[in-house]
């Protein structure tokens, strides 16, 4: 019986295995295993059996999370990483080599951003930013200079516009280009890359699936053949494994992961019409509100719009400043997706490594914040907000 996604988010990919019947994954907290004679370990490095040799090698409390987002993602295999940004670091290189080059989407994370940079002065791997708005263009894109792989965040982070996963994936498939999407501002709950036609999803899932702000960590799902590899290679021999305890707390956190985002989207859905009435706001980036040709991308591919909302305020960068110091209980930090309401300031914290008029041309003024809405009463965040905007 197929199972609905409510379910799945508490059931999928969860194996039984008897471990004393405890009804959660235990916490493998070793480094090696022991092998009952000389020939196992012969024969699991030879890869002709199955099972544990070592933890950077694979663990099983981390195993089960690895099986979990497979399924929650509906790809056929699942990696974890010590960080997003393992995650991100391992993918990109694992489908370049020196002299490619990497289209992205307009606006990405701003570790990618600098990860990416030293890609091309260490290695020659040259990268783009592009709308990939439409499919003409994107064609076009792809015939001036083949990349090794599209690389894609939607909704962008800050500016919260969206893209078509569908048709990036279907252009860039007809030249035989895979799509990587950062999925990290949806969750498999709200939106899955894979089902759309892209090749590879990751998260940093120090985000919506930890969603309790006391773990870093980074997913990746896609095909067996490309993780297999991914594992053996790029995670192996680099090292950024994510540890047993950790993969644990997103273990647990996945289980109320829909039920969090529910609420996440309903609190940032009435905050969004509240900002978009305020005198001293100026613009609201909420991919809910958008419409048109946008409207329609955010109805087709995702569940719901999320929990993140930009805002800019009607002033300067100081200004923007100053609301954020006189917020009470919204804390000011980076980071998303935890049950505390978060603000923070894109320009000079998330996207400061982005040289200025980069940071313009994806939409990143001074003026604007960036709000995380919690799991706070809704009334309570907009209290604290129109108090801070009202002494600004
Ligand atoms: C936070 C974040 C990352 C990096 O993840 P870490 O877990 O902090 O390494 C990558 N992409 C996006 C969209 C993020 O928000």
């Amino acid at each position: 019986m197929k199972r609905r996604i409510e379910s799945e988010m508490i059931h999928g990919g969860n194996k039984q295995h008897d471990y004393d019947g405890s009804l959660t994954t235990p916490i493998f907290q070793t480094s090696t295993f022991a092998f009952s004679t000389a020939e196992q370990g012969e024969k699991r490095f030879a890869g002709a059996e199955d099972g544990f040799i070592y933890s950077r090698l694979g663990n099983p409390t981390v195993r089960m999370l690895e099986e979990r987002i497979a399924v929650l993602e509906q790809g056929e295999k699942g990696l974890a990483f010590a960080s997003g940004m393992a995650a991100v670091s391992a993918v990109l290189t694992s489908l370049t080599k020196g002299g490619d080059h990497i289209l992205c989407s307009k606006g990405v994370y701003g570790c990618t951003y600098g990860l990416l940079q030293w890609l091309k002065e260490k290695y020659s791997i040259t990268h783009s930013f592009s709308a990939l708005s439409s499919e003409d263009r994107l064609n076009e894109t792809i015939a001036e200079k083949t990349p090794a792989c599209i690389f894609i965040e939607t909704p962008i982070n800050p500016t919260m516009t969206v893209l078509d996963l569908e048709m990036i994936a279907r252009v860039a498939h007809s030249s035989g280009i895979p799509v990587v999407v950062d999925n990290t501002f949806c969750s498999p709950y709200l939106q899955q890359p894979l089902t759309l036609g892209c090749d590879i999803v990751l998260h940093s899932a120090t985000k919506y699936i930890s969603g309790h702000g006391d773990v870093v960590a980074g997913l990746v799902v896609g095909k067996d053949s490309y993780i297999s590899a991914l594992a053996k290679q790029e995670q192996k021999d680099s090292g950024g494994v994510l540890a047993p305890f950790d993969a644990w707390l997103l273990l647990r956190g996945l289980k109320t992961l829909h039920i969090r985002m529910d609420r996440h989207t309903s609190n940032a859905t009435w905050m969004a019409e509240k900002l978009l009435q305020h005198p001293k706001v100026d613009r609201v980036f909420y991919p809910g509100n958008l419409t048109g040709s946008e409207g329609n991308i955010v109805e087709k591919q995702m569940r719901q719009a999320g929990g993140v909302l930009s805002f800019d305020v009607k002033g300067t960068k100081q200004t923007a400043q100053q609301m954020m110091n006189h917020l009470k209980m919204i804390k000011i930090a980076v980071s998303l997706g935890d049950a505390e309401t978060l603000i923070q300031h894109p320009a000079t914290m998330t996207h400061a490594v982005i040289p200025e008029h980069d940071r313009v041309k994806m939409g990143i003024s001074d003026t604007m914040v960036r709000l995380s809405v919690g799991l706070e009463s809704k009334e309570d965040i907009w209290a604290d907000i129109v108090q801070a905007l009202d002494r600004m």
